[in-house]
């Protein structure tokens, strides 16, 4: 059963129908999903989600698809958990981390978006899908084909990290990397997707696609106690999942899923490389002045954000604000979540974290307040950006003179004083796994 009445343009209004289409053909705006609010509302309770597995679909009767999802049966639902180390270091007493460094398969935000798109994309009957790529979007869309068994195309500018690249060429795609960046990649494929009968994820169905990152919000509501934080902060690229975790939210709202009020305010955050949608924001300005991307937060470097005005309407409608972090600063911000929680996030989440405490600092989030930071991908992808500032290893003889010698004073460690008999000191000392 659809809950999906067809597309409608953001701008102004008009109705299509659910096809690949993303464009208003009457004043150019974008199209986005229109649901049957008032069937879902008879039809889907709290309860009914709480039964189903812990996987996104459990939201499906907001997620644009006809029939039964078959691409990502088992992305989303990453973990979400009150943080206590990084909330004492940010002077915070209630803080909360939403970490799709976990995601399945590929480790992004992203297993959300495609797992809708190309869900889709079956439905509609295509045998290849494509995508133009910061990098997670090619590892999430790769991945998902391989499994779906759709041919693929993938678009990259052609200065990703190394891991990124590798991560997508392992699922067997034909890998087109563009000397250009995101922005020509963009451009390059909005051509070819008038050209060749594929499915691009986020052009001709960007509104299928785009619908998939509300999933983030659900959780983040649900995984709460039904209820929505005082501050969320997300990191931005093309502005997509700051606009759908607000859009998430109200829908929750309107269904009469959350226990009480919606109040949450979303910040969003961008590097100082790649700043557009908070210039815009800083500057309270309508306008989204394009920029030339530099920036080691590869992900997020969309000099021409897609959904900038719309991410920018939400901050300002949710009463959020927005921050701008210096390549340093992501570093910092990686490292703090790693040295506090444990979580080895990309440039991305170093963005979110770093952002949070300059929001922090000027008062915009204030210490009782409670606040979720959006964790959007893995570090183990992006390690160019922080291996020269997290140290060596100590390499040493494998023998104790060499570690006493190297290690032990350095750190200074103090040796045990158990006096153990020589005999059984040999017999233990085989190589233990
Ligand atoms: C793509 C991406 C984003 C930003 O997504 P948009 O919806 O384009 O704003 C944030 N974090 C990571 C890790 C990403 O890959
Ligand atoms: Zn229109």
């Amino acid at each position: 059963m659809s809950y999906v009445k067809g597309l409608k343009c953001r701008e102004c209004g008009k109705a299509y129908p659910k096809e690949a289409i993303y464009v208003c053909e009457q004043c150019f705006g974008s199209l986005e999903a229109d649901y049957d609010y008032e069937k879902i509302r008879k039809d889907f309770t709290r309860e009914k989600i709480q039964k189903r597995p812990p996987n996104l679909w459990r939201y499906r009767e907001l997620l644009p698809l006809d029939g039964e999802p078959t691409v990502g049966l088992s992305s989303g639902f990453t973990p979400f958990f009150r943080s206590k180390n990084l909330a004492k270091r940010l002077g915070l007493s209630e803080l909360y981390i939403k970490d799709d460094s976990s995601s399945h398969p590929t480790w992004s935000f992203k297993d959300r978006v495609v797992s809708v798109a190309l869900s889709k994309a079956k439905e509609l009957k295509f045998d290849t899908v494509s995508c133009a790529s910061t990098g997670n979007l090619a590892n999430a869309v790769a991945a998902h084909a391989a499994q779906a068994g759709l041919k693929c195309f993938i678009f990259i500018p052609d200065d990703l990290e190394a891991a990124k690249i590798i991560a997508t060429l392992i699922y067997k795609p034909a890998v087109v990397a563009v000397r250009g960046n995101y922005d020509d990649v963009n451009r390059l494929c909005a051509e070819i997707a008038a050209r060749y009968p594929w499915a691009f994820v986020n052009v001709n169905i960007r509104p299928y696609y785009a619908e998939g990152s509300k999933t983030f919000g659900f959780e983040i509501a649900e995984q709460l106690g039904w209820r929505t934080p005082d501050h969320v902060v997300v990191p931005a690229a093309s502005g997509s999942l700051l606009t759908k975790i607000w859009k998430a939210f109200k829908e929750f709202e309107k269904l009469g899923f959350l226990a009480g009020p919606l109040k949450s305010r979303l910040h969003c955050a961008q590097p100082e490389g790649c700043s557009p949608i908070v210039t815009a924001i800083l500057n309270q300005s309508d306008a989204i002045r394009p920029v030339k991307p530099k920036t080691i937060a590869k992900s997020l470097a969309i000099g021409n954000p897609a959904d900038g005005y719309y991410a920018k309407d939400a901050v300002f409608e949710s009463g959020g604000f927005a921050a701008i972090v210096t390549d340093e600063e992501i570093r910092e911000g990686i490292k703090l979540l790693a040295e506090t929680e444990g979580i080895f996030t990309e440039t991305a989440g170093g963005v979110t974290v770093a952002a949070a405490q300059k929001l922090i600092k000027q008062g915009k989030i204030k210490a009782g307040e409670s606040v979720v930071l959006s964790i959007t991908g893995n570090g183990l992808k992006t390690q160019e950006a922080i291996q020269k500032s997290v140290g060596e290893a100590v390499s040493i003889e494998p023998n104790v003179a060499s570690f006493e010698e190297k290690v032990a004073g350095r750190y200074n460690v103090t040796q045990r004083v158990i006096a153990r008999s020589p005999e059984r000191a040999t017999k233990q000392s085989g190589s233990q796994a």
